[in-house]
Formats: C-alpha cells, sequence, structure tokens
C-alpha cells in the first residue's frame, strides 16, 4: 500500500493505467466486502457507473454471501450491475475491491485477485494489508467513496447524479452523516461536489437511514430492552452492550440488516465509552459491532479477537457461547485503553 499517508502519485499512475490499458470489452469485476454497508456498496456502484461512462460495457458487481442489497440500497444506481456471487467471471481482465482491509473480507471471491489479470484495491483501513496488485489506501479518507472519486476525477470522468448518489451514500454512511471527527473540510468539499449534480439528500438519509419495516421498531424496542451497562469495564470508562438472536429477528419476522443500525441506538450511552452488539450470525456465530467515543482503540480489541476495523468503529467474528464472546470483550478493553490526548 502507500504507506501511512496514503497512495503515493505513483500508486495513482499506476492505477490510472491499469484502467486506461484496458481494451472497452475487457470484462471488469467489482467486489466489496461481505455484509455490505453504504460505503461498501455505495464506492463500488458509483465507481462501475463511472466505468460504464469509460465505454466498459462487461462490468460486473457483487459480495460474498447471499445474493441480493439489503432493502435499503436496492434503489441505488447500478443495482442492476450486481450479481450473485456464483455467477461471477472467472477469470476477470480486471479485480477492484472496495472497503476491505484484508482478502477475508472478500470470503470466496478472494480467488479473483489471483485469477484476474490485474488487481486494484480501493480502501481507506489503516490496517489494510495491501492485498492488490494496486494498492489504493487512504487511511485519512473518510470513506472508500473518497479514494474512488479521486480515481475517477483522475481518468476524466464527468461526475454525473447516477455515480454521485452511490458516493454520497457511501460518503454519509461513514462519516455517520457527517457527525463523525472524520468530517473535514474535504468531506464537506466532497458533498458540494456531489449535491451539485442535482441528487436530493433528503430522499437519500430517509431511504438509506431513516426507514425500516414496523417489526424493527418492535425489534428494537425488545432487544435495546436488554441492553446492560457495566460502568467499571474498561478501567471505568464503561461498557454498555447487547445481544440479539436469529430467534428474535424471525419473532419479528426481520431480515437480519435490519439489525445495523442498532449500535447506533446503544452507543449513545452517555455512561459508557464502549458499546457493542452481538448479534447471531450461526448456531455459534455472532457478528460483533464495536464503537468507542475516543477512550478505547476498538480497532485493536476488534484485531486481536480476529476482525479489523477503524480506531473508533470496528467489528469480528464471535465463536461461542454469547456469555463468553461478550467476556472476550470484556477482558479485551483494559489494555487498549489510549493514553490521554492521543
Ligand atoms: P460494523 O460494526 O459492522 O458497522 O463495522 C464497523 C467497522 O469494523 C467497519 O469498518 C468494518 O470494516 C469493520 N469490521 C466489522 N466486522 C469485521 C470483521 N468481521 N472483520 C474485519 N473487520 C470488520
Ligand atoms: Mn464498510
Ligand atoms: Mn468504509
Amino acid at each position: 500500500m502507500g504507506g501511512g499517508g496514503g497512495p503515493t502519485d505513483a500508486d495513482w499512475a499506476a492505477a490510472v493505467a491499469a484502467v486506461r490499458g484496458l481494451p472497452a470489452d475487457a470484462r471488469v469485476l467489482l467486489i466489496c466486502h461481505v455484509n455490505p454497508d453504504g460505503d461498501a456498496l455505495g464506492s463500488m456502484l458509483g465507481f462501475a457507473l463511472g466505468l460504464r461512462r469509460l465505454g466498459f460495457h462487461h462490468l460486473q458487481a457483487t459480495f460474498p454471501g447471499p445474493p441480493g442489497a439489503p432493502e435499503p440500497f436496492r434503489w441505488l444506481p447500478g443495482i442492476e450491475l450486481l450479481v450473485p456471487p456464483g455467477d461471477v467471471y472467472p477469470e476477470p481482465d480486471l479485480v477492484v475491491c472496495f472497503d476491505a482491509a484484508s482478502e477475508s473480507r472478500l470470503g470466496d471471491l478472494a480467488d479473483r485477485l489471483a485469477t484476474a489479470g490485474t488487481s486494484l484495491v480501493l480502501d481507506h483501513h489503516a490496517s489494510n494489508t495491501g492485498f492488490g496488485g494496486i494498492n489504493l489506501v487512504d487511511p485519512h479518507a473518510a470513506a472508500t467513496s473518497v479514494v474512488a472519486l479521486g480515481l475517477l476525477d483522475r481518468l476524466g470522468v464527468t461526475l454525473d447524479a447516477a455515480m454521485a448518489t452511490g458516493l454520497y451514500v457511501a460518503l454519509t454512511t461513514d462519516t455517520g452523516s457527517f457527525r463523525f471527527e472524520a468530517t473535514t473540510p474535504a468531506v464537506h468539499e466532497m458533498a458540494a461536489r456531489l449535491l451539485a449534480t442535482g441528487i436530493r439528500p433528503g430522499d437519500i438519509s430517509r431511504r438509506v437511514f431513516d426507514t425500516r419495516p414496523f417489526g424493527a421498531v418492535r425489534l428494537f424496542g425488545e432487544v435495546l430492552g436488554r441492553a446492560t451497562l457495566e460502568p467499571a469495564a474498561a478501567a471505568g470508562h464503561g461498557l454498555v452492550w447487547t445481544y440479539a438472536t436469529r430467534d428474535d429477528l424471525t419473532r419479528h419476522g426481520q431480515p437480519a440488516y435490519v439489525l445495523e443500525a442498532l449500535i447506533d441506538s446503544v452507543r449513545c450511552t452517555a455512561e459508557a465509552d464502549v458499546s457493542c452488539v452481538v448479534k447471531q450470525s450461526g448456531e455459534a456465530e455472532w457478528a460483533v459491532s464495536l464503537r468507542s467515543k475516543g477512550a478505547v482503540d476498538v480497532s485493536r480489541v476488534a484485531v486481536g479477537l480476529g476482525g479489523g476495523g477503524h480506531r473508533f468503529a470496528a467489528g469480528f467474528t464471535g465463536r461461542g457461547p454469547l456469555d463468553e464472546v461478550v467476556a472476550s470483550i470484556r477482558d479485551a478493553l483494559p489494555s487498549n485503553v489510549l493514553p490521554p490526548n492521543s
């Protein structure tokens, strides 16, 4: 990768050359991380539409796991490019990966990195392993879509509303709708460029963040009702956590994606620096979301437990009984408390 400072001029030039060197009938495969969020899907589809603008017409977009985007994203421009992982080109000419810090986040599709003519990685995780042939990784970028737009600009693509929609969904997702620390002047400048294409932010936000089935509202009530506060955890900085089982989802008739927003209702707890949602994903398997308000490096907690992420937003896959997964988190917190003012 281009080091802690982001992509070098040589990295950008290599990425531009990799795309420009392809014939218009090249097969291009775009992959984003498993269990895709707004940054993964929005960056991928926004970039895909930019490639279509350049004349590429053998484009596939995909992610590992069950096919089909979560409901809040099914309206995104470019969604028609999504193909089930089983149907993707076995040997694409170019593979481009989005918002994945490591190959493991690509599941079974990681083999395309080896079978593709060229592989390009667009990401913003500091922990990115540099698994691509060409790596555009900017840990200072608020979202992968910042990197995606940087490459589209260098390719000379003129931004349109369809492209901007995905890139905007990505930017608002990873900045918590411009609330998080990553919301720099450059983020607002990018948002201004995207909005200038005529996209409607109110409409987009309502569809992506503020719409869920009534059953999910009831489910949240139940799951939030059993949240546990542990003020002494994390060396006194406090931990708040809750969990949701597959049975909870079934009883309320809800798909798993509705739980993605749950962490936002938990992390507002004033008495806890660290918040956590443990979501059952298999018989004894749990998708864990971790957030910190600044006292704890949850990325290190997650990496220590086999996952990854950002300093204040991270996750991992927990295995075993629920109480053991929660205990593993609780145990990892004190040693990852950050020094003051770090
Ligand atoms: P989430 O809690 O699912 O919104 O994820 C927060 C952050 O943690 C994201 O930036 C992800 O990239 C990262 N993350 C979540 N789950 C995992 C995992 N199982 N392995 C590696 N990184 C993860
Ligand atoms: Mn993501
Ligand atoms: Mn991201």
